[in-house]
């Protein structure tokens, strides 16, 4: 019987942790089937110049529609894809998409004579472990048509850190050839002050954990002045993520960071609306919430 069968056993009987397995095993083969069909969708949520809302660029956000008209967002299924290998085929997918998607918009932005975007996209540890992919990249760029000043791929501080060291060799290959590289979640990872020192990339994001506190908690506030600070003498742009109010642009602005992302300018969209927001040019705001005018 389950419960006579010894101490850890039991768990294989409880019917949720069994609900939870079979998930995922759906998941996984319905991984697959998405893959095959083609089947995921890329959003994409501006990225913004804290000073005057003018748009700088998108990050591709992934998702996954499915037939019930309901999305699984990343969280559930990046996981598990990174777990089975299957980042490899949607990663590629993804990059391929996200730069193409770009390309077009730079286009449009070139023929209205306005500077081009960048397209932020993220990248997972067995991505950035993986030796072709510098070469994955540059393919990209040349089918896509994109100068690679234009690309920033996005590592997360933990993705970082594999004992051949290849992560990093990647990111160094990368940014020589002119690929950005943003450090994604800044602020949630170990590592120390001097590994940043001697890290590859030429963006830092202040991951929304951080910018929740300010301007309203004041240790936290002073604990994202200071990182700020850092950043700005290392030479890194700063983003800040999850920019929800106005008073946190404000106070971000004024600490020097240099671009915002967050539900007070859009939320990830469609590549439609992403398109109609970029011919704007610039992400309007209720009226007084954003721009120089009400920074007095
Ligand atoms: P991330 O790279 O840190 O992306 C930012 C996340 O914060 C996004 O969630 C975005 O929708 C959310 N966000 C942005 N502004 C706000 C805000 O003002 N308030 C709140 N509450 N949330 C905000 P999303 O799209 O669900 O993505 C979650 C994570 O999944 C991403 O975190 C990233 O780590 C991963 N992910 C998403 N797309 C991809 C992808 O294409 N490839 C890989 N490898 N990972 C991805
Ligand atoms: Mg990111
Ligand atoms: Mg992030
Ligand atoms: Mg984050």
């Amino acid at each position: 019987a389950a419960r006579g069968a010894g101490p850890n056993t039991w768990r294989a009987y409880d019917p949720r942790l069994r609900a939870d397995l079979a998930r995922s095993a759906a998941r996984r083969s319905g991984l697959d089937r998405a893959l095959a069909e083609g089947s995921f969708e890329l959003y994409y949520q501006p990225i913004v110049w804290l000073d005057d809302g003018d748009i700088g660029g998108f990050e591709a956000l992934v998702r996954w529609p499915q037939p019930d008209g309901t999305i699984i967002p990343p969280d559930e299924f990046i996981p598990l894809a990174e777990a089975t290998g299957q980042i490899l085929p949607l990663g590629r997918w993804i990059l391929r998409t996200a730069t193409d998607q770009a390309a077009r918009w730079n286009v449009t932005r070139l023929a209205q004579g306005v500077a081009p975007v960048k397209i932020s996209v993220n990248v997972s540890a067995h991505q950035l472990r993986d030796p072709g992919f510098p070469d994955e990249v540059g393919k990209a760029l040349t089918d896509a048509g994109l100068d690679p000043a234009f690309l920033m791929v996005e590592a997360t501080e933990s993705s970082l850190i594999d004992r051949a060291g290849t992560a990093l060799a990647n990111l160094r290959t990368l940014t020589r050839s002119g690929v950005g590289v943003s450090l994604d979640d800044f602020g949630t990872g170990y590592s120390s002050l001097s590994y940043l020192r001697d890290l590859p990339v030429n963006t830092l994001k202040i991951d929304k954990a951080f910018v929740d506190g300010v301007p309203d908690e004041p240790r936290q506030t002073a604990l994202v002045k200071g990182i700020i600070g850092i950043a700005k003498s290392l030479t890194l742009m700063v983003v800040a993520e999850g920019v929800e109010t106005s008073q946190q642009r404000r106070a971000l602005a004024r600490m020097g960071a240099d671009l915002g992302q967050g539900y007070l300018y859009a939320r990830p969209m469609r590549v439609d609306e992403a398109t109609k927001l970029m011919c704007a040019g610039h992400v309007k705001l209720p009226r007084g919430m954003a721009g120089p005018e009400d920074d007095g």
